[in-house]
């Protein structure tokens, strides 16, 4: 039998986004093909296998909210699930919903090009699959894009280097060995307590300190995963309306209006939980700069009390940014690692990293003498996944170009000129900013719900209107500029990318509310798309 070659729609990518939106898709009665570079489903949990690899949000606020029957049987047994448990749910959603039959794996979308004429998209992979569609969804990840800074030297390194993001599915042995980590953004944070137990040695390269608030993560009580369950359709909801995807409660007093007393308390028992919440003690924490020294310094004396050297204390004391501005973090045991006598601090911020040599990394004042390189650099976020597609739409214009000085959509979810590509959690969505859960449904499913109303109306393809596409990025970059965000080098805004422009990606205005706006939207005929037969 000859494979089909001809679709409804083409998704890319087979995370949790691509996972829900091939099964809307089907529900729809519409026929789909689904891509994976990698070889099996779950996105960032197949690719993240490096040890102490686990989600920062509750577990079970951390999964599929879309079958009653799902959310009811699956059991998740730790508060944070760890990689391997979230990759088996992958795994089992897969499965039980049989989405594998659409999906082709190990198979990269090279290109994608929209064929006016035929009103169609053409997509070729590196596999040599052509296949057209009427609708192409990007489910390709804010955070699929590895990136290792280019040190000079990297490939004479004689040892073994691995990114945190390509983690190899062999077990990797590091007893007994002498391991660097380069980074110590989120990734860095979880890995670093796991090897320096693991290994002979760690020596860490850091050049930005960050802000991390303990987990405290431990087996899910029975009791409270039932209680969840039967409450789940409050929980859901109280997530989707709330800032940034979680249950957490999050406080709408001012930092700056009670005693110093009250503050502490607050701090302390919101450091006592442990988690996302830590955030929500105060609502002014991201939006002025005076109550967020307090929260900040806060957490700069927790690390002043674990750590025993003071100047190691003071070199992992986050001064440069506000918190909460870069991907918070969250930890088991991350400052209290430095107390270890295996465990060293290099600060690249004042001496870089010049060169790898085949010893291992060289600054300006030593060479580190290592087995085992670990890059915890990061990921061109946001767009590098969808930017390295060669993606053109009509009159053959290139995204690449369209985006040269940062990416421009209505809602996250669609781009001018480019008709019937969506992209789930694209630039101009909270995405990132969110649990990503809460994003991914509420993308699918409005975007299941407009291609229904597409083919309810007859029509056969929509675009954003240009003008509506000005009006929401102005909106999404004066919403940034009410908070504290801006104020940080971080990714995202592009700045660990050299020549990424600086434009802050993601939408800040929360969760609930940018929900209410694309209902709103959708409910007013698609406000600001243009539909054609
Ligand atoms: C280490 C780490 C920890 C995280 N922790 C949290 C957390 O605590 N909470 C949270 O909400 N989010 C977290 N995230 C974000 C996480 O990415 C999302 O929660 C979620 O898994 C994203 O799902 P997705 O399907 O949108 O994208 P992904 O899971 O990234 O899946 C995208 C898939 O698309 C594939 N792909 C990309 N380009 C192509 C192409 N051209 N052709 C074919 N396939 C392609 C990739 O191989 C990948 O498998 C974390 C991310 C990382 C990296």
């Amino acid at each position: 039998m000859t494979e089909a070659t001809s679709f409804d729609a083409v998704v890319i990518g087979a995370g949790f986004s691509g996972l829900y939106m091939l099964h809307r898709l089907r529900g729809l009665g519409l026929t789909a093909r689904l891509y994976e570079a990698g070889g099996g489903v779950g996105g960032t949990w197949y690719w993240n296998r490096y040890p102490g690899a686990r989600c920062d949000v509750e577990s079970v606020e951390y999964c599929y909210s879309f079958s009653e029957e799902l959310q009811q049987d699956w059991d998740w047994t730790e508060r944070y699930p760890s990689q391997p448990e979230i990759l088996r749910y992958a795994e089992h959603v897969a499965d039980r919903f049989d989405l594998r039959r659409d999906m082709r794996f190990r198979t990269r979308v090279t290109r994608a090009a929209y064929d006016e004429a035929a009103a169609r998209w053409r997509v070729e992979t590196d596999r040599g699959d052509r296949v057209t569609a009427r609708f192409v969804i990007t489910a390709v990840g804010c955070l699929s894009d590895a990136r290792v800074p280019g040190f000079p030297g990297a490939e004479s390194f004689h040892g073994e280097s691995y990114h945190t993001g390509r983690w190899p599915h062999e077990e990797v042995d590091l007893a007994g060995k002498r391991v660097a980590v380069i980074g110590t953004g989120s990734s860095g944070i979880q890995i670093i307590p796991v090897l320096a137990e693991l290994a002979a040695e760690v020596t860490v390269f850091q050049r930005t300190p960050n802000y991390t608030i303990p987990a405290w993560n431990r087996p899910l009580r029975p009791e409270y995963a039932r209680w969840v369950k039967d409450n789940y359709a409050d929980i859901r909801r109280t997530m989707r309306d709330s800032l940034f995807g979680i249950a957490a409660s999050f406080n709408t007093g001012s930092a700056l209006e009670v005693s110093e007393q009250e503050l502490r308390d607050e701090l302390e028992a919101r450091w006592a939980h442990g988690g996302p919440g830590f955030l929500g003690a105060f609502a002014d924490t991201p939006v002025d700069p005076r109550a967020n020294e307090l929260v900040a310094e806060f957490v700069r004396e927790k690390i002043r009390q674990t750590v025993e050297d003071p100047r190691v204390a003071e070199l992992l004391s986050p001064r440069d940014h506000p918190i909460g501005t870069k991907r918070p973090c969250f930890d088991t045991d991350y400052y209290a690692t430095f107390n270890r006598p295996n465990v060293r601090l290099v600060d690249v911020r004042r001496t870089p990293i010049e060169e790898i040599t085949a010893a291992g990394p060289r600054t300006a004042e030593a060479t580190y003498e290592v087995d085992v390189i670990v890059y915890a650099t990061g990921y061109d976020a946001l767009t590098g996944a969808l930017l390295a597609i060669d993606v053109t739409g009509a009159g053959g214009a290139a995204l690449r170009e369209k985006w040269a000085a940062g990416p421009r959509t209505y809602l996250g979810l669609m781009t001018a000129g480019f008709p019937n590509l969506f992209t789930i959690t694209g630039p101009g969505s909270p995405s990132v900013l969110s649990n990503m859960f809460v994003s991914i449904e509420q993308h699918v499913d409005w975007i299941a719900d407009c291609l229904r109303h597409l083919a309810e109306s007859g029509a056969t393809v929509i675009e954003p209107d240009a003008d509506a596409e000005d009006a929401w990025m102005r909106h999404v970059g004066e919403v940034a500029e009410q908070t504290l965000y801006p104020r940080a080098d971080s990714w995202y805004l592009g700045a660990n990318i050299p020549g990424k422009p600086r434009v802050f990606m993601p939408y800040a205005g929360g969760v609930g509310t940018y929900r209410a706006t694309c209902d709103e939207i959708a409910a007013k005929g698609y406000e600001g798309f243009v539909m054609s037969p």
